[in-house]
């Protein structure tokens, strides 16, 4: 285990939310930490949806390229009518009651495919679980699946249309699922030694009274950080207000490219804004947890 007792900075290239095949990245484990090295990154988590899977691999291929790996996960939860993301980083995979709860979230997906796909056959998109479930190749079938098979049949012009008219939330392909609470998300990953950092605050279309909320029912629940630095197109003014509310909720900031696949060329490993010098990163407390009692 490195020594991350740096003081701030002491990563300018950390990116600690990414995907690999073992969910919807489009890069194996090892190719994604190929690319990780060609961008320079210094500090990498891999964060699958749902999955531990890739992480043996990753670490692996960390190893041989120099990399400082921190082994993560990207849990789906529903909190108050929505499903947000919260990031566990530095867990332990093989702990025992984390992997039930993935058990669970792995089988709500399942069925949620296979619903997804009756749904999407009704638009015109045939065979769509089979072919999803082939695209996923083994890892947890996502509606990035979906919304890439309907931009290979030509129904819609791209990902990004895929979800506006079809698999976003209230589209006619999107299905309603109760992942699970907050709480469990974050007693799950404490559970396996990690810290549970809220990722993308801004992306799940909150007023600014309800985003408040948020981040109060998170840091009840025994929240530890917030993705404050969220990718190469992110806006200065939400990267200052992301600061502020990190501060504000006494949260540890992270930083993560959330990156699935080379084509989002504005979208690389590891091109993050640096976090304020006025943020604790959330480095700073890997592998410094007591243990249980
Ligand atoms: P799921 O967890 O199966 O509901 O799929 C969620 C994933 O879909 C996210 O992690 C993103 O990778 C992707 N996604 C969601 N909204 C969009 C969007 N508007 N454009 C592109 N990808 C999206
Ligand atoms: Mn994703
Ligand atoms: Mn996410
Ligand atoms: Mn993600």
């Amino acid at each position: 285990m490195p020594d991350f007792s740096h003081p701030h900075g002491a990563y300018c290239r950390a990116d600690l939310h990414c995907h690999s095949t073992a969910s919807d990245g489009r890069l194996s484990p090892r190719a994604l930490l190929e690319q990780a090295a060609e961008a320079k990154v210094e500090l990498l988590a891999l964060t699958d949806h749902d999955t531990t899977a890739g992480l043996a691999e990753a670490a692996l291929n960390a190893r041989r390229l120099g990399i400082d790996f921190i082994t993560g996960i990207e849990l789906s939860v529903s909190w108050a009518g929505k499903t947000l993301h919260v990031v566990g980083l530095d867990i332990e995979p093989d702990n025992a009651p984390l992997q039930k709860i993935l058990a669970r979230l792995q089988a709500l997906r399942l069925q949620r495919a296979q619903t997804i796909a009756s749904k999407l056959h009704g638009l015109g998109l045939k065979n769509a679980f089979e072919r999803a479930r082939q695209a996923a190749g083994g890892g947890q079938i996502t509606r990035t699946h979906f919304a890439r098979l309907l931009v290979e049949d030509a129904l819609v012009s791209d990902l990004k249309q895929a979800f506006k008219r079809h698999l976003g939330a209230g589209k006619p392909a999107c299905v309603r699922i109760d992942w699970i609470s907050l709480e469990e998300a974050i007693q799950a990953i404490h559970g396996a030694g990690g810290l549970a950092v809220l990722a993308h605050p801004l992306s799940y279309k909150f007023s600014g009274a309800w985003r408040q909320r948020m981040l109060q029912a998170f840091k009840q629940a025994g929240g530890d950080g917030l993705e404050v630095s969220c990718g190469a197109n992110q806006q200065a003014h939400d990267l200052a207000l992301l600061t502020e509310q990190a501060l504000q909720h006494d949260l540890l900031a992270s930083m993560g490219s959330d990156f699935h696949a080379p084509e989002q060329i504005w979208l690389g490993l590891g091109r993050l804004a640096p976090l304020s010098h006025r943020l604790t990163p959330v480095w700073q407390r890997f592998g410094a947890k007591a243990s249980p009692a």
